[in-house]
């Protein structure tokens, strides 16, 4: 296993999440990765922890549109033009680009942004020459970011990024599909909406119903992609407290789809928020579980590069990391 961990995360500190209205203090911290770094570093894993390498930005429109990246820009700008304290919201959404009030933009929000994708687009490579197994310690997160719009805490798609990369490198000999297993308890709407008309990535989630969940509006049964893609998405919304035995109900069907379409490699978009306690949770899985998670994708078989998407509370994630690192070994 490879672990890989860019240092400069540190620097994206987002202040204010606006909800309905009321300013809160943003929930996406550095101690959210800072935690795992610091716990993997007492263990057999520290050695195997790297940094990335950088990727030219314009990789980004292998997946976003070249309007979103024009706008993130010309947005940062004003930010960092406003003064280093100021932060840009969304007002209206189709001309902004933007799924919530949750996700502002500062001066350097692009470049840091840029560096998760660039952690996890070095995990993707690192599967391509032969590694089976990556955990990609991306921050901020990516599965709610769509190709011209941010939102979720979420910028660039990091795992959109990564499985496109590892499609877009045909190897002699063997298919060209890669499976996104999401996690997080939130429907990856971004990931979803990328992957939707193609028969070339499986997009399968396991996530809070929309009901009570966020995004409310995505992650329906009913959403199962369309024109080739039809048959390639394959939701599956949970009620609020879900304990184990359910959701590894639900991930047993995930597996078993993936089994059938047979990827080349896996991409895992891993939350934490479905631990017991995260406040943005209601899923009630434990430390323990994370390990079992590993143990099912490790014997599907496949490369696996597990990516970090959400959870809120730094204690968990590194729990539930290092709990994940065990069962994937
Ligand atoms: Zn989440």
């Amino acid at each position: 296993m490879r672990i890989v961990y860019e240092p400069r995360h540190r620097r994206h500190q987002p202040r204010t999440e606006i909800l309905y209205g009321k300013p809160l203090a943003h929930p996406e911290r550095p101690e959210r990765v800072e935690a795992v770094r610091a716990v993997l570093e007492r263990t057999r894993w520290a050695e195997d922890v790297i940094g990335p390498q950088a990727y030219p930005l314009a990789l980004a429109e292998r997946v976003h549109e070249a309007a979103y990246l024009v706008h993130l820009r010309e947005r940062c700008a004003e930010a960092a033009s406003a003064g280093p304290a100021d932060e840009w919201f969304p007002y209206v959404w189709p001309r902004d680009r933007g799924m919530d009030t949750g996700t502002p933009l500062q001066g350097e929000t692009l470049d840091l942004a840029w560096g998760a994708a660039c952690v996890a687009l070095t995990g993707a490579d690192l599967l391509l020459g032969g590694e089976r197994g990556v955990y990609a310690l991306c921050r901020p997160p990516g599965h709610h970011a769509a190709a011209g719009a941010l939102g979720g805490y979420c910028y660039f798609n990091n795992a959109a990024l990564a499985a496109d990369r590892l499609l877009a490198t045909p190897q002699p000999g063997q298919g060209g599909s890669v499976a996104v297993l999401d996690l997080d308890i939130h429907h990856g709407n971004g990931t979803q909406d990328i992957f939707y008309a193609t028969d070339r990535v499986l997009y399968c989630s396991i996530h809070g119903e929309p009901e009570w969940g966020y995004p409310p509006h995505t992650g329906f049964v009913e959403e199962t992609g369309c024109g080739s893609g039809q048959g390639f998405t394959f939701n599956q919304p949970l009620p609020e407290g879900t304990q184990w035995p359910a959701y590894a109900g639900a991930l047993d069907q995930a597996l078993e789809r993936i089994a059938r379409f047979g990827p080349r490699f896996v991409v895992l978009s891993q939350g934490y928020d479905t631990f017991e306690g995260d406040r943005w949770g209601g899923f009630l899985l434990h430390a323990e579980h994370y390990a079992l998670i590993g143990e099912r994708l490790r014997a599907l078989g496949c490369p696996v590069l597990a990516l970090l998407e959400g959870g809120y509370e730094p204690a968990n994630i590194a729990a539930g990391s290092l709990a994940l690192l065990d069962g994937l070994a």
